[in-house]
């Protein structure tokens, strides 16, 4: 089986990634069991920040690298909390903190301003010095409740109802979540990517 390194040590993340690449035919290994540490992310849009990570992990570790880079965009803040979604309330991974901000920077903002996605950018590096990696983005569209619901998920979860659904992203089956979300689409599109190769 071939040995990839995830480059993430996003606990909700690795768990999501977990169950998408069960099948995969990919020995999967999170960086953080290799003792390599998350990256400084430093781009300014997510695919920069996805190939900086997968670039980080591939060259200390020697082996390929799958990378994401993932947030939440809400059109009316002209897509913030983007690139700063895991520190928009200052202190990284504080969600509870990041949603109470989200919620404070929304109020009053009625429904159909309140349109959001998530977005995930995928890049896989088969070595540190690959030319050509491979590229692929999912988009999840939704919108931003007034309150958190449920208590599945990560981040965002409770505050995100995905279109066509009436369950928050937390409340969400997390195996229905893995069918729908940008992480799984992103991932989708990686695999025809890897077939075509
Ligand atoms: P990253 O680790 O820089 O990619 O940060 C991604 C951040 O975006 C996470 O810490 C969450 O706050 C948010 N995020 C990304 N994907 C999801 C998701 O599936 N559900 C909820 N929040 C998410």
């Amino acid at each position: 089986m071939n040995r990839i390194v995830l480059a993430s040590c996003n606990p909700g993340k690795l768990k999501e990634f977990g169950a998408l690449l069960a099948d995969s035919g990919y020995e999967v290994l999170p960086q953080g069991r290799l003792g390599i540490e998350d990256v400084e992310e430093t781009g300014l849009t997510f695919v920069e920040n996805a190939l900086l990570k997968a670039r980080h992990a591939a060259h200390t570790s020697g082996l390929p690298a799958l990378a994401d880079d993932s947030g939440l965009c809400v059109e009316h803040l002209g897509g913030a909390p983007g690139l700063y979604s895991a520190r928009y309330a200052d202190t990284h991974g504080d969600s509870a903190a990041n949603n109470a901000k989200l919620l404070r920077v929304l109020d009053g903002v009625p429904d159909e301003r309140r349109d959001a996605f998530f977005i995930c950018v995928l890049v896989l590096l088969r070595h540190a010095e690959d030319p050509a990696p491979l590229i692929a983005e999912g988009r999840w569209h939704g919108r931003v409740l007034h309150a958190p619901r449920g208590a599945q998920g990560f981040g965002y979860d409770p505050l995100f109802l995905p279109h066509g659904q009436t369950l928050s992203a937390a409340e969400l089956d997390p195996a229905l979540k893995n069918t729908l979300s940008h992480r799984a689409q992103a991932l989708t599109k990686l695999h025809a990517l890897l077939s075509a190769r």
